[in-house]
């Protein structure tokens, strides 16, 4: 193998590696979509939730006023039965008596009445609260739907562009020696297979060496390397990252990556 065609074949495998970072990040954000709309959907799941539960407080109020509005009409009633057998009881005692069951029934409806007042002062405040929530239910599920919709055309957006891209990445790979892209092949696999070797996948099979430095690890190669590296006689790694290094050619004469 000729010095300048391992150097093309450098070349082409960072080249391979650049679509498959663009991807990478494609299918990342595929995967993130499906997520993002569950979210939305839970928002407006809780605050249905959050409206039905003021709802139900609301009933329960209601439910509370016309109770002490059935007492009062007993009370009415009972105070009536009283005041007819007022009317017809011949001796003062009798009288008195029954005179102070009516007093006990006003007592009574003294106290539920104070009770309804606060039932009505809860039950506007509830249904405000409820107007408010309803409201804002809306709006969110307007706002999600919108947001649903707008995140399903980028899904289809994202699909077509990852389509096209494997299309031309399968155009690309015979351009790379077998031997060169099984290896490649081989590595991105083993690091997809394990979390931590999902971002080291990210960072890359081959590292660019720039201006001494290793683009990858950050480290300066050491000059032995980088004269080594310089030839393209043979793989070269980073001594610090292990990652094969594809250097900046000495003569700018050469294109580089
Ligand atoms: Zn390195």
């Amino acid at each position: 193998m000729s010095n300048e065609s391992l150097r093309q074949q450098l070349a082409l495998l960072y080249q391979l590696q650049q679509r498959d970072s663009e991807l990478l990040a494609i299918h990342q954000k595929l995967q993130d979509i499906p997520r993002q709309i569950a979210q939305l959907e839970a928002g407006v799941t809780e605050s249905e939730e959050e409206t039905a539960a003021k709802s139900a407080e609301v009933a329960e109020v209601e439910k509370g006023q016309r109770a002490k509005n059935a007492e009062l009409e007993m009370n009415a009633e009972q105070r009536e039965k009283y005041k007819n057998e007022q009317r017809s009881v011949t001796s003062n005692e009798a009288y008195t008596a029954l005179e102070r069951q009516i007093e006990f029934l006003d007592e009574k409806d003294a106290d539920a009445e104070d009770v309804l007042l606060n039932l009505m002062e809860d039950h506007d405040r509830l249904k405000a609260e409820l107007t408010e929530l309803q409201a804002k239910v809306t709006q969110e599920k307007e706002k999600a739907d919108t947001d649903t919709e707008q995140l399903r055309q980028e899904l289809q957006t994202l699909e077509a562009e990852r389509d096209e891209k494997m299309k031309a990445r399968k155009a690309f790979l015979p351009k790379i020696d077998k031997v060169r892209r099984d290896e490649y092949h081989r590595w991105m696999k083993a690091q997809m297979a394990s979390e931590s070797g999902a971002a080291r996948a990210k960072a890359g099979f081959i590292a660019l060496g720039k201006k001494g430095t290793c683009s990858s690890c950050r480290m300066a190669i050491q000059p032995q390397t980088l004269k080594e590296a310089q030839k393209y006689e043979k793989l070269v790694y980073c001594s610090s990252c292990k990652r094969l290094l594809y250097v900046e050619p000495p003569t700018p004469d050469i294109p580089f990556p």
